[in-house]
């Protein structure tokens, strides 16, 4: 029994350890399907912090994870954190110099990486920024081929510890898990998590209002464990003792359909571009959904004809849910009150479109232009603040950010999302704009800035602008707007600047188009006034047609 009284993650996998042993934790890896219980998995996570514990990681330290979704990661984040120490999962689609300001800003002692990302870290471990790192681990049972160094297995690195460990009692205070969001402009930004924030949003997640996990449930997160902990999915489905299935490094649909089918999954979890996925996949090939009853779906608005699709043609629920990393990340979900179950289909399909109702727990204002309150009344908007138990209410180490996002009043600090919404008269909030200078393509971050910074860079360009147009798949991609200086050969600077673009940044990255304008809309303020160019391309989808998905595709760029 844990000594602690304190609101830490251990005591959730103490319970789940003692009344649901037999439980299964599945995950598919590189070596094929792995399956192991609870038991096993609480002996596996002993082993990691003896191990972690042997070559010097101490309480306070921070150790990073480079990996996609298995049940070896899953292992570090009950691992890490229970010994004190805090797990630090880092985003492997990020451009290289993102990877390597977040490593060194964080002082990560250890790394584990994925086989298949071994290539994506190479590059960024050369510099200066890995010097702090004394250990690789590479999540398998060999090492392959790696300029990393020093550099061990992960089975070899556990096994031949103890099964025992004598876990500390851990202050609730203590940071637990970290995260760093490129939502908006500059270097990406860290958010810690204490132990206590990481209980208190499980606790948040396990009823009804929240998620809602019965220990009966087969779960499976597809959102990456790199982000946000998975939408805190590893430690709510540990909580409620129910079984764990992990879809392993890039997932295709097939993989997806396959896991549902084979494991019974009930209860999915990831961005809407996953979902639109599975359906085209659907479409083609023989698939058995029936065992799953919800999805949950966030990152990215969740179109209300996905939600009509998965409700008529598979009798699945979707759970429409906003968050954000700053608040680990739930802040609202979809869910319909009583009186809303028999309403017409598409009247319920509208409402579940929107992001929903606040979680309990946490408060919420929006607030205008103005710096007043908006009625709640569907129509006026404003930007949304939220505080709450599981909310930060800082950066890590970057005050300059913390004077833009967040607000002190007399009884607390707020969070400024930089989503603008509205309420409507039942409560449920919706965004209808993005204060924030970013484009979320596939559940990724894009920094528009960044990427106008770098056209800007090139001599025959004047200026140039960025802004997400709206993509059926991606949700949004970038289409770059660059007003060429008078001596510029138009004929080839749009092959250039993308040439540019690609040399730097993932593929993904890459604006679909390069459009020129005679000048960029200005704001009174003299600033880019993206909402004119949104308001007038914004349906003009010819500006991303005959891009081939795949080239789109965050997920494309991991290997
Ligand atoms: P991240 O910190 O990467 O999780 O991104 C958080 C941001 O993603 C939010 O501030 C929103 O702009 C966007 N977002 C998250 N969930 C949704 C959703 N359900 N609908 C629309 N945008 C969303």
């Amino acid at each position: 029994m844990p000594g602690a009284t304190a609101q830490t993650l251990r005591p959730f996998l103490w319970r789940a350890e003692q009344l649901f042993s037999d439980r299964e934790i599945v995950s598919r890896t590189h070596e094929g399907i792995v399956r192991y219980d609870y038991e096993e998995y609480a002996d596996r996570v002993a082993q990691l912090a003896s191990a972690l514990d042997e070559i010097g990681v101490e309480e306070g330290d921070r150790v990073g994870t480079f990996c996609w979704n298995h049940h070896r990661h899953f292992e570090t984040y009950f691992g890490i954190p229970n010994m004190g120490a805090q797990l630090h999962t880092i985003n492997p689609l990020l451009p290289d110099h993102h990877i390597e300001y977040i490593v060194e800003n964080a002082d990560d002692q250890v790394l584990f990486v994925d086989q298949s990302l071994l290539p994506k870290l190479e590059g960024p471990a050369q510099s200066d920024a890995f010097d702090g790192v004394k250990q690789f681990v590479v999540m398998g049972s060999e090492v392959p081929e790696t300029s990393l160094d020093p550099v061990v297995d992960y089975e070899s690195f556990i096994e031949d510890h103890s099964t025992e460990y004598d876990w500390p009692d851990v202050d609730e205070e203590a940071p637990a898990g970290m995260c760093y969001t490129s939502g908006t402009t500059g270097d990406p930004k860290g958010v810690e998590y204490t132990q206590q924030m990481l209980w208190a949003h499980t606790m948040a997640t396990l009823p009804e209002s929240g998620i809602g996990i019965g220990s009966d449930e087969v779960v499976m997160p597809v959102v990456p464990m790199f982000h946000v902990n998975a939408w805190g999915m590893p430690f709510s489905t540990t909580a409620a003792g129910a079984k764990h299935v992990y879809p392993g490094p890039s997932p295709e649909p097939a993989d997806l359909a396959n896991l549902i089918a084979e494991e019974g999954v009930t209860l999915t979890a990831g961005v809407p571009t996953v979902w639109l996925g599975l359906l085209e996949y659907a479409k083609e090939n023989e698939v058995d959904l029936s065992s799953l009853e919800r999805i949950i779906i966030g990152g990215s608005a969740a179109p209300k004809s996905l939600i009509k699709t998965f409700d008529q043609q598979y009798d699945v629920e979707v759970v429409h849910a906003w968050g954000m990393t700053e608040m680990a990340p739930i802040g609202t979900v979809a869910h319909l009150k009583p009186e809303m179950q028999d309403w017409p289909a598409e009247k319920r399909y509208e409402k579940q479109a929107k992001q929903g109702l606040l979680v309990p727990g946490l408060e919420m204002k929006v607030i205008d232009e103005n710096g007043e309150e908006v009625p709640h009344n569907g129509e006026d908007f404003g930007e949304l603040w939220v505080r709450g138990p599981w909310v930060t209410t800082e950066y890590f180490e970057r005050p300059e950010a913390n004077e833009e996002d967040f607000v002190e009043d007399d009884d607390g600090t707020w969070l400024k999302t930089g989503d603008v919404v509205n309420v409507d008269e039942d409560g449920y909030v919706q965004i209808v704009d993005r204060a924030k200078d970013v484009i979320k393509s596939g559940g990724e971050w894009i920094s528009s800035v960044e990427l106008e910074n770098a056209l800007m860079a090139h001599d025959d360009v004047a200026e140039a602008t960025v802004i997400g147009i709206p993509h059926e798949r991606w949700q949004e991609r970038p289409v770059a707007f660059v007003v060429p200086t008078g001596g510029a050969d138009t004929e080839t600077l749009q092959e250039d600047l993308l040439d540019a673009i690609k040399a730097e940044y993932p593929k993904w990255w890459v604006p679909d188009d390069v459009v020129y304008i005679e000048e960029v809309p200005k704001t009174a303020t003299g600033k880019f006034n993206k909402k004119v160019l949104r308001d007038q391309y914004g349906e003009d989808t010819d500006l991303v047609k005959g891009k081939a998905p795949e080239e789109a595709a965050p997920e494309g760029d991991d290997d």
